[in-house]
Parts: structure tokens; sequence; C-alpha cells
């Protein structure tokens, strides 16, 4: 919408703030113009990226960034928090009404933070509480000091069973360099080597045998549909509780395109997400749960969480209340066409994918065939002007640095307005730059995996057909810096 001198209200808004960050720190402010052109410029297939509407972004500027407000709605260590329980309260109204939750906890910092409040919710209900009432005590703090040893020790002895890295899993769900491996004994669960997908049967077994606390679902690299049904009945059979960590896919849970077996609100016990990606909020997390876990939830500050950031929480509700339009739902089912469409393009370029697909946001191209590894070809993408990134594939001989594969998502571009045929067009880019890289030769004269070469020419031809492409979907079209 226009302002009487003809610079949309958009425009004025980020012109205005840019231009008092400059009256303090130029410098700052000039970085904020660079990435605004950057990310026009760019090809963006980064599946776990997107661009949040300038109502989001806007929303994340105020006055909420001053003001503390450990606790939760209404249970605040902190007095004059009745603005920030308003924000949290439509925020929290806006997630349970979006995805048909119980309760929604909106405070969390991030992804990996929502996790870790649904990991000690679950210790707490299952595990502290239960032997509070055994011991007669009603808080940690009435305990002997040998009743708390023990019950430490119990806390720090439980067992998660999550999707294996190379399968497409996050590190957040129980792998060592994480705090989550360093908290629970984690076994993971791998995809059928002949398909590609999820094998429930394997998991049922390795659950029987296993016997976690939590079964955790989700992923961040893997191109498929999963049934949370048959998750939750495994969870149920073996006595654990079923997480699902949605931050990949929560747009397409919200859009409707994941619903019944897969919607996993539905069938989860505790649900985590980021708020970025393909959700189009701002940067955040959340946790949707059942009332059995409600409680312990909200206690995620000052447990593991640091004071709530009310402003991003203002944010997140401005993020729900666009995912609560119609148009999101439209929105979420362009993202999986252009995904497929995508998908249809490289295979028809003989670029192999795992699973041979995808039903989501995301394709994992194998790029083993051309002779080079993930790691090579998202340099050379990169250096034609279409940005993915490396992935490991199941049982990836080039391991997690160097990987043999690349990621490539669609939320972003379809933010943008592209569509399939576009899809089919960067496809046709992208194998060609595939088919012209080769490793260049390490310094013992074998080939690198990391040093490549890239045909004369390509680079060139391809930064071009990005820009082409660009130009005729604008980012941020109402948004004019002047
Ligand atoms: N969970 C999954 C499945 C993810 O893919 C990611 C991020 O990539 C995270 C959690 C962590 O999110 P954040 O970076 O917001 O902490």
């Amino acid at each position: 919408m226009s302002t009487p001198t003809g610079v949309s209200r958009e425009s004025l808004a980020f012109r205005n703030a840019i231009d008092v960050v400059r009256g303090v720190e130029p410098a700052v402010a000039d970085a904020i113009t660079a990435e605004l052109a950057d990310q026009r410029e760019s090809l963006k297939l980064i599946a776990s990226e997107n661009y949040a509407s300038p109502a989001v972004l806007l929303a994340m500027g105020n006055w909420f960034s001053d003001k503390y407000a450990e606790g939760t709605i209404g249970r605040r260590f902190y007095a004059g928090c009745r603005n920030v329980d308003t924000i949290e309260s439509i925020a929290a109204e806006h997630a349970k009404a979006l995805f048909g939750a119980e309760h929604a906890y909106v405070q969390p910092h991030s992804g990996i933070d929502a996790n870790l409040v649904a990991f000690w919710a679950i210790l707490a209900a299952r595990i502290e509480s239960p032997a509070l009432k055994r011991l007669g005590a009603r808080h940690v703090n009435d305990l002997t000091d040998a009743d708390w040893a023990a019950l430490r020790r119990e806390l720090g002895d439980q067992r998660m069973l999550g999707m294996s890295l190379d399968a497409g899993g996050h590190l957040t769900h129980g792998f060592r360099p994480n705090i989550s491996g360093k908290m629970f004994d984690q076994r993971s669960y791998g995809t059928d080597p002949a398909t590609g997908l999820v094998d429930y049967d394997a998991l049922r077994e390795t659950a029987r045998e296993f016997r976690p606390l939590i079964l955790v679902g989700g992923y961040s690299a893997y191109p498929r549909k999963v049934n949370f049904r048959i998750m939750r009945e495994i969870a149920d059979e073996v006595g654990a509780v079923l997480m699902v960590d949605m931050a990949h896919f929560a747009g397409l849970v919200a859009g409707k395109v994941f619903t019944g077996d897969f919607d996993p609100v539905r069938h989860a016990q505790v649900v985590t997400t980021t708020t970025h990606k393909s959700l189009r909020g701002p940067r955040g997390g959340m946790v949707l749960c059942t009332s059995e876990f409600s409680d312990q939830v909200d206690r995620g500050c000052p447990m593991v969480l640091g004071g709530p950031l009310g402003n991003m929480m203002a944010a997140k509700a401005v993020a729900f209340a666009e995912a609560r339009q119609p148009a999101f739902a439209d929105y979420a089912q362009r993202i999986v066409d252009n995904a497929a469409a995508l998908a249809e393009g490289l295979l028809r370029r003989d670029v192999r994918l795992v699973t041979g697909g995808t039903d989501n946001h995301l394709v994992l191209a194998d790029v083993s065939g051309f002779g080079i590894t993930g790691r090579q070809a998202e340099a050379a993408l990169l250096e034609s002007g279409i940005v993915t990134n490396r992935n490991s594939v199941p049982a990836d001989p080039n391991g997690a640095w160097y990987t043999s594969g690349i990621r490539l998502g669609t939320p972003a571009l379809t933010t943008r307005g592209l569509g399939t045929a576009e899809m089919d067009e960067i496809a046709d880019m992208m194998a060609d730059v595939l088919a012209s890289t080769k490793p260049a030769a390490g310094a013992d004269g074998k080939p690198s995996k990391a040093q490549y070469t890239l045909a004369d020419g390509v680079a060139d031809r391809t930064v071009k057909r990005a820009g082409e492409l660009l130009a005729g979907h604008p980012l941020y079209p109402s948004v004019d810096l002047g």
C-alpha cells in the first residue's frame, strides 16, 4: 500500500529505521542494506531458510526487547509484564489454533532450545515427578542429599531413539557432539538401504529391544513424509514418549499439506519446531504439547532458557496470524509442487536423488555419479549463483564434512513467487554445472575432495541465467530503500 507520497509504507518504515541506525553506526546501516541486496541477488535453495514478511521483520524491533519477563503468562518472576503477557498469549493462541494443539509454549529462542525444553519437560514429567511422589516430597529442594543424588543419576541415565544423521536426522536428536548425546544413551534408526525410506518394522524392533524413554521423529534432510501414527503406536508399545521435531516441515503442517497420519501434532505428545524455516516467521522456536506436559514445558524459562524475548514473540504472533490465512495453505502446496518439479527436472537430467524423489519441501541429490563430492558441488554451484548446502547421504563414504550430497529446498524461492516452470529451469542449470565440475588433483596427485575445476564459461552463463530468473520475481517488491 502506498502513502500520499507514492512511496510504500514498507519502504518508508525500513528507510526510516535504517536512517536512525545510520545516525549512530553507519557501518551497521550499510551492512543491513547490503544484506538485502545480497538476498535479492541469490538463488536460494537452502532448505532451512526463507524470507519473513515485512510485518514480521518490523515486529521484531520494539520496546519488548527492553523487558525482562522470566516465567510464563500470568506467572512471572518480574513485575510489570502485562504487555508481555498479552503478546505471549496472542502468539500461543494463534499457534494452538494453527496446529490444533492443546498447549503452545512460544518462548524458545531457537530450535535447539525448543528441543532442550522438550527433553527436560519429558524427564521432569516421566522421571522426576514420579520419583518425588514415591519419596513423598513436593519439591526437589525437599529431598535429602542422598535421594537427590540418586534422582540426578536416574535423570542422566535415560534412553533416546532418533533418526540417524546420515538418514537425515538432526544433531540434537541424541548425537554425541550435542548436549542431547551427553544427556541420553542414544540409539538411532535408519532407512531401508534399498528404498531410502524409513523402515517402520526395523524401527519397531529396535524400540522393543532398546526401550527408549523418548522416541524422536523429525529430520532435517529426509525428503519424504513420515507416518507419525505408526511412530506413536511404536512409542506406546514400548512405553516411550513420542516427540517430533517438525522444524523443517512445520509450514507444511500449518498449511495442511501434511494431514492425518502425517500430521505430528495429532499423534505426538510433544512437538517442537523452529519458526523461521518453512513456517516463514522470525528466527525462533516453539513447543506444542498435550496437557500432560504443559506445566513442565512452561517451566522452560528459567529451567533451560534465558529470559523470553518479547519482541521475538511479537514477531511470532504476527507470523502465526499470517499462517492462519488461506493464502498460507496455497503457499505450502506450492512449496511441495515446486520441490516435486525440481526433483523431476533433476531426474530427467540424470541427477540421482535419495529415495528417487520427494514429497515434502526438500530434495537430496547424490552427486557422486558426477565423480565429485558434495563440497565440490556446493562450491561450484555457489560460484554459478546457486546457493545450496552439502549434506551426507545414507551410508555416505565421504563423511559429514565432504559428503556426497547436496540438499535443496523450495520454501524461499516459493516465497519469491517462482513456480514449477522455473524449477525445471533451475534443474537444467544445476545439471549443467554438476556435469561441468571435476575434482582437481590434490597435493598427493589423487583427486581432491575439496578443490575442483569448472569448465570455462559455465559459471558466467549460469549466473546470468539465475539473474534473469530472479529479475522476474523481485524479493520484497514493496520495499524500495531509495
Ligand atoms: N531441529 C531441526 C530438525 C533442524 O533442522 C534444526 C536446524 O537446522 C534445528 C532443530 C535447530 O534449529 P536452530 O538453528 O533454530 O536452533
